[in-house]
């Protein structure tokens, strides 16, 4: 079996967004723009409130999916829709965008650690203008795998093992995993070849091991791996974190603005017009 590689390790572009929320920007930064289908990566992880209080007050998105997956702290969204909901330590929110949203994601705690990433996986442009989803799931509903040294959560997705995610996203076939491992424990796991994968290291010190050359990916670095069948990891002297994430590139043109994600600059301008005149 073809051991997938490191391409690239990035460190987090430290960035404020929405309100002013303190982040590290992995994915849609300077370092990797893209990584075909992902399109941005943000983690935050913080307990000073002064970080995180603003919160995302009401915005737009076009064209995507968001993904949320917090590990501390409680986060309130609310869309133009009606639709309302807390996100819960352990939980996720898939949200299909689609032809539009407007929704706001504001900390629901005043003090207290938050933690979590966002994640923005591309639609292909035959599904860019679906109506908007959401597939949303507390901790209680997303399986443990749990093998030698290791506890996997599959957030979407199937392992080698068969354990399946709650979500399903059959246009980009998405691996979302949250992988726990005991100090020196080894990790492996087959990929589909051709997925763009990559891990984000939460805790710990974690090397992937290849053949030709072993990197080792220190606290909230990120590794892009390149094509191959099967993922090698081994945990360092104490107990890593890291999530492994893999989907079907789309190949498709990318034209970005803000919170639009459209295949062309015409579609990217009927975005903002459709936005400014209240079409979402
Ligand atoms: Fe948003």
């Amino acid at each position: 079996m073809n051991t997938r590689s490191v391409t690239n390790i990035i460190n987090g572009q430290a960035t404020s967004d929405g309100a002013g929320v303190e982040l590290l920007r992995m994915i849609g930064q300077p370092g990797l723009m893209e990584l075909d289908p992902f399109l941005l990566l943000d983690a935050f992880r913080s307990d000073d409130p002064q970080d995180y209080i603003a919160g995302f007050p009401a915005h737009p998105h076009r064209g995507f999916e968001t993904v949320t997956y917090l590990q501390n702290g409680r986060m309130r969204h609310r869309d133009n829709n009606g639709n309302e909901g807390v996100i819960e330590p352990g939980g996720i929110q898939w949200m299909t965008a689609g032809r539009g949203i407007v929704h706001s994601e504001m900390p629901e705690q005043e003090d207290g650690l938050l933690a979590g990433y966002q994640l923005w996986i591309n639609l292909p442009a035959a599904h860019k203008m679906t109506q908007p989803a959401y597939q949303e799931h507390d901790a209680a509903q997303i399986p443990v795998e749990t093998r030698s040294g290791a506890s996997i959560k599959v957030i979407a997705g199937s392992t080698s093992q068969g354990t399946a995610g709650p979500v399903s996203q059959p246009l980009t076939e998405p691996l979302y995993l949250d992988v726990a491992l005991q100090p020196g424990a080894q990790f492996a796991e087959t990929l589909p070849p051709l997925h763009n994968a990559f891990i984000q290291l939460i805790e710990g010190e974690l090397t992937i091991v290849d053949d030709e050359r072993s990197s080792t990916l220190k606290r909230d670095q990120l590794a892009v791996l390149g094509n191959g069948e099967r993922v090698i990891v081994q945990a360092g002297a104490q107990d890593a974190r890291f999530l492994l994430v893999a989907g079907k590139p789309l190949n498709e043109t990318i034209a970005r603005a803000g919170p639009f994600v459209m295949n062309t600059e015409a579609e990217l301008r009927q975005a903002f017009s459709d936005y400014q005149s209240g079409r979402f």
